[in-house]
């Protein structure tokens, strides 16, 4: 196959994606390959999901039997690998993230399909704990500027983004937004009105802010006063990419829940919302439920996933490899005027492109598509976060000589743009 020939140029899924799709076939560890036989380093991780990479054999072996065993049985019945899963992640709890008083202890584990299905069900139970709690008028939703929750139109409704949200109005009433690390303002706006607040502690999609620890100290302080529940989206922070188990767990953040989903599965779809007992014991029959989430073959997979992910050494094998990352992207924002600040924490990093300084004009929309292209002509495949970062976020079994390969790209890249060989503008 010719090189070109993996780029599909005309292709049946909607105009919601992109009219160029690259076509991968396969993947070892954190490379992949396209359709033409192209190998590319994997700096996405299928945006923070592949957590182990690619072509596990050990995954595919525990999926392959649960699949003969038994693969599917819906929410009426339940399955050892949920149980064992389930019993797990209770086991484990909330680590650092438990407040002193055990209040929002685990009670129980909901699983889902997806991050929005488990932030939909989060939110979701804060209204019932509301409603069963305290009864009318308590039903507000907060979240903040910058944050990103999915795109069914619960999770839609606290993510404060025209772009997403404009084409969908009106979203569910009651949601107000509040400036992301604005203590101040938060305690101006937090209630016995509101249900519950939802929050990221570093911001995937937004652009990877990170929530201060004054924010976090806040939000504990005032949720637990106005009887508010917490909702801490781990989505993408949330299984060890940013170098502890729960983000909250380093941030000093003590959430009623979390909801987790991308590398749970490690690339098979399951989330998950751990639910407090408050909670919980307000819960009856029929509440909520979903027909596929937590089958047998997710949890199977998940169960293994969850014993290397909460491996102590493991993770401090990522806060090095992150650590090792963060240090040579700093290096390169030194080096390049075009490049600004590195962001994130663990392997969930972000380095700023100062946009101005590579476009012509003002029209700066074509720069970071172009950039991205330009990586991935040299074969590294990298995303984007907010408007203008580069976010980095590849399978946490990285080597270092992997780390090295794909920073020696982009330095190649960003050289080309330096010398004026590759322009990133449209002619
Ligand atoms: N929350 C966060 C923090 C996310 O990063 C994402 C996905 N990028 C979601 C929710 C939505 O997850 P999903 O696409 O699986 O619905």
């Amino acid at each position: 196959m010719s090189k070109d020939t993996a780029l599909i140029k005309e292709h049946p899924l909607p105009n919601c994606f992109s009219p160029e799709l690259l076509m991968i076939s396969r993947g070892e560890g954190v490379w992949l390959e396209d359709a033409s036989g192209r190998r590319y380093l994997d700096f996405t991780g299928g945006i923070a999901v592949n957590a182990l990479g690619y072509g596990r054999e050990d995954l595919a072996e525990i999926a392959g039997r649960q699949m003969k065993q038994l693969i599917h049985i819906s929410n009426l019945y339940i399955t050892e690998p949920a149980l064992e899963l389930a019993n797990k992640m209770i086991a484990r709890g909330l680590g650092e993230a438990e407040q002193s008083s055990g209040a929002n202890r685990i009670g129980a584990v909901q699983f889902l399909n997806s991050g929005s299905e488990a932030n939909e069900t989060a939110l979701k139970y804060a209204r019932l704990y509301a409603h069963r709690k305290k009864g009318e008028g308590h039903h507000k939703l907060l979240s903040f500027s910058g944050s990103f929750h999915g795109r069914t139109m619960g999770a839609l409704s606290v993510t404060p983004n025209a772009k997403y949200q404009t084409p969908f109005l009106p979203l569910i009433p009651g949601v107000e937004v509040g400036q992301y690390n604005d203590v101040d303002a938060l305690a101006k706006t937090l209630d016995g009105t509101f249900a519950g607040v939802i929050v990221e502690v570093i911001q995937g999609e937004g652009g990877l802010a990170g929530m201060s620890r004054e924010f976090a100290a806040a939000l504990n302080r005032l949720c637990r006063k106005h009887e508010v529940i917490l909702i801490a989206d781990e989505v993408q922070t949330g299984l060890s990419r940013t170098g502890s188990f729960y983000a909250s767990e380093g941030i000093g953040l003590e959430p009623d829940m979390i909801t987790l989903a991308k590398p749970l599965a490690a690339g098979l779809p399951l989330s998950a919302a751990l639910i407090p007992e408050k909670i919980n014991s307000l819960l009856h029959v029929g509440d909520h439920g979903t027909t596929f989430g937590g089958g047998p073959v997710t949890t199977a997979v998940a169960s293994k996933v969850w014993d290397i992910l909460s491996d102590t050494q493991f993770i401090a094998r990522i806060r090095d490899r992150g650590g090792d990352l963060a240090e040579k992207l700093a290096g390169l924002a030194e080096k390049y005027e075009f490049l600004g600040g590195v962001r994130g924490r663990g392997l969930l990093l972000g380095v700023e492109v100062l946009q101005e300084r590579l476009a012509r004009g003002s029209d700066t929309t074509a720069i970071m598509p172009a950039l991205l292209a330009a990586f991935r002509e040299e074969g590294l495949l990298i995303l984007r976060s907010g408007v203008n970062i580069l976010r980095i976020a590849p399978p946490l079994i990285i080597e270092p000589e992997e780390i090295e390969a794909g920073v020696t790209i982009m330095a190649r890249v960003f050289d080309k743009i330096a010398t004026g060989a590759l322009k990133l503008e449209n002619e």
